[in-house]
């Protein structure tokens, strides 16, 4: 999905870029020009400013209002409300960084830009299509964190599901 968070969300904003969805991250922005960017890219908005979201709803711009502190909580109300999946597939992720797609990329060719120690250890490397990015990312020992926040998502959005 196309999204736009506010300023407050850049936690979220890489989780959800990490998911695969095509999100941009607007910093330093007044409301007035996220509402405006929301419509011109058709964007539906994350915001945690309940003004901000009591305006598009009058504006009739798609919204969800994010109330939750805990990220694995912010991903659980996402997912639900728009019915994503919460698997990490790397063919389909986007960069958490900046938001560009990635590719996959051989060992051959990043050999000189990563430790040796991680060149000996994974075999498979992404790296950010973004010429001003070219972040590369492998399944590293973060990995374990980030199945973490995805499992705990998960079992927060079957509660939210019952509890519906
Ligand atoms: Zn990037």
């Amino acid at each position: 999905m196309k999204f736009i968070t506010d300023s407050m969300l850049g936690h979220l904003t890489r989780w959800l870029r990490l998911i695969g969805h095509d999100v941009r991250y607007l910093k330093n922005c007044d409301d007035l020009e996220l509402i405006e960017e929301a419509k011109k890219e058709n964007r539906t908005l994350l915001t945690s400013d309940l003004d901000l979201y009591k305006r598009t709803k009058k504006e009739g711009i798609g919204s969800l209002f994010i109330e939750e502190k805990e990220t694995a909580k912010m991903l659980a109300k996402v997912v639900a409300r728009y019915n994503l999946s919460l698997d990490v597939n790397p063919a389909k992720s986007r960069c958490p960084k900046c938001g560009e797609s990635l590719d996959p990329i051989s060992k051959e060719r990043i050999k000189n830009k990563i430790p040796p120690s991680t060149l000996k250890f994974h075999d498979h490397f992404w790296i950010c299509l973004n010429e001003k990015c070219r972040k590369i990312y492998w399944y590293g020992s973060h990995w374990k964190k980030i199945n973490k926040v995805l499992n705990r998502a998960k079992e927060i959005e079957i509660g939210l599901e019952t509890n519906a």
